[in-house]
């Protein structure tokens, strides 16, 4: 399908590249704490910052099925889906609109 396509791309390169890079390791041959095998930082929540940035931008672009899969091959832990996004009633946070104002073209297109 062509929408399903269009929303299997746009899943940043990086975010892909940073889940693979940084994978769990134990350290003291198995017995110790476990660690990202790329950047030596501690593993789990909080931990490794580049993992969790890579998983949060997954989570947020990523197709269900995308999510379902990187599940199952382990990829996604099911701690990460808990990374999503959070909307906060303050508006704390959010981005600040563009002092540019967006030329009346762009919105002919997306139409
Ligand atoms: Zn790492």
């Amino acid at each position: 399908m062509a929408l399903d396509s269009l929303s299997r791309s746009t899943v940043p390169a990086w975010a892909k590249i940073d889940l693979q890079l940084h994978q769990p390791y134990r350290t003291w041959l198995g017995f110790g704490r476990l660690r990202c095998d790329w950047c030596g930082e501690r593993w789990g929540r909080h931990g490794c910052h580049p993992r969790e940035s890579a998983a949060r931008h997954f989570l947020n672009t990523a197709s269900a099925a995308q999510q379902e899969a990187a599940l199952l091959a382990g990829d996604i832990t099911a701690e990460d889906l808990r990374l999503k996004r959070r909307f906060r009633p303050s508006g704390a946070h959010r981005r600040k609109p563009s002092p540019y104002p967006v030329p009346a073209m762009r919105f002919q297109a997306a139409q």
